[in-house]
């Protein structure tokens, strides 16, 4: 190793502590959770998502591509991390605080990977949902695109893995949560899982494309793999905890919302009281829950999963 090389390192890491610091303060700085995996809270105040950062024995994997300018906040994260390249990008689901930095990752030389029913919920709800952020996001505005780039490995049936000498990573669908194409990350060695959105840490959710009814029992799913680490879409790492809260928040939701729908009550009649917020994750709508209760209903009076019936992203 040359001095060149470690003054590039040295010269990265206070770049990255300058990024890290300079994000409103609430991107936080890379948590180890394993040799060679780190855990990226993104600053929630701007919509970032998490990340993860695999190595592999020559490259990179990410996991999830996030927002194009957090993107490029971490394609320089992860120099500091590893010298080696990132090769694949995955997005975990069709949502754009996941994927919307895909074309940021390409033309740094990745791959962009998601299973086909990432792909099948972007044609669906695509460009509509891409323009409205366009009005939102100078980030988005600025690739100077007009659509979400989709992913260029799509993966059909329900597992994919990738292997070398010093790992396993198994990209796996465990059935419609979150969204119809929710994609988990598993490490069997070490039992760390990314889950994107199908879990997010805390008593909350963004419910309208997903099957409600569902969803716990993916998450039962994923459960039962075992993990150590549980590395969610929102929120802080944590454990099994995570998925097993996840899936507590849904059933309570899903049955209040059914007692009072079944006693003749509308959403605008309902009150329904769950646990608070936790302060890892301010979601950006005061006016979450109603707009659960209104998603669970929907789903409920509909006899179909909420995600399938026509909808408006808000
Ligand atoms: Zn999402």
């Amino acid at each position: 190793m040359d001095c060149c090389f470690e003054w590039r390192r040295l010269f990265l890491a206070v770049l990255v502590l300058c990024l890290v610091r300079g994000a409103s303060g609430q991107n936080a700085a890379p948590q180890k959770i394993s040799d060679g995996v780190w855990f990226l809270v993104g600053d929630s105040s701007k919509g970032y998502s998490n990340t993860t950062i695999i190595e592999m024995q020559s490259y990179l994997i990410v996991v999830d591509a996030n927002y194009p300018a957090r993107a490029k906040e971490l394609l320089t994260i992860s120099k500091s991390l590893s010298m080696k390249p990132v090769r694949y990008v995955f997005d975990t689901h069709a949502h754009g605080d996941h994927s919307y930095g895909n074309s940021v990752w390409t033309a740094a030389g990745a791959t962009t990977v998601a299973f086909r029913g990432v792909e099948t919920e972007m044609d669906r709800w695509e460009p509509a949902r891409w323009q409205v952020a366009m009005t939102k996001r100078e980030d988005v505005r600025e690739t100077g695109e007009a659509d979400v780039q989709r992913p260029q490995k799509i993966i059909d049936g329900d597992t994919f893995v990738l292997k070398d000498k010093t790992r396993e990573v198994w990209f796996i669908f465990l059935g419609w949560g979150h969204t119809p194409g929710d994609g988990y990350v598993w490490l069997p060695k070490e039992q760390v899982l990314c889950t994107g959105d199908a879990a997010v840490n805390g008593p909350r959710n963004k419910l309208l494309d997903a099957n409600i009814a569902n969803w716990p029992e993916v998450l039962d799913k994923a459960l039962a793999l075992r993990p150590l680490h549980v590395l969610p879409g929102h929120g802080a790492a944590g454990g099994a905890e995570i998925l097993s809260g996840q899936a507590q928040f849904l059933r309570d939701i899903y049955g209040e919302v059914k007692l009072q729908t079944d006693a003749g009550k509308t959403p605008a009649e309902m009150h329904i009281k769950l646990p608070e917020s936790d302060r890892n994750w301010v979601p950006n709508r005061p006016d979450g829950l109603q707009q659960d209760i209104e998603t669970v209903y929907l789903e409920l009076t509909s006899h179909a999963p909420a995600g399938s019936i026509p909808h408006v992203w808000k």
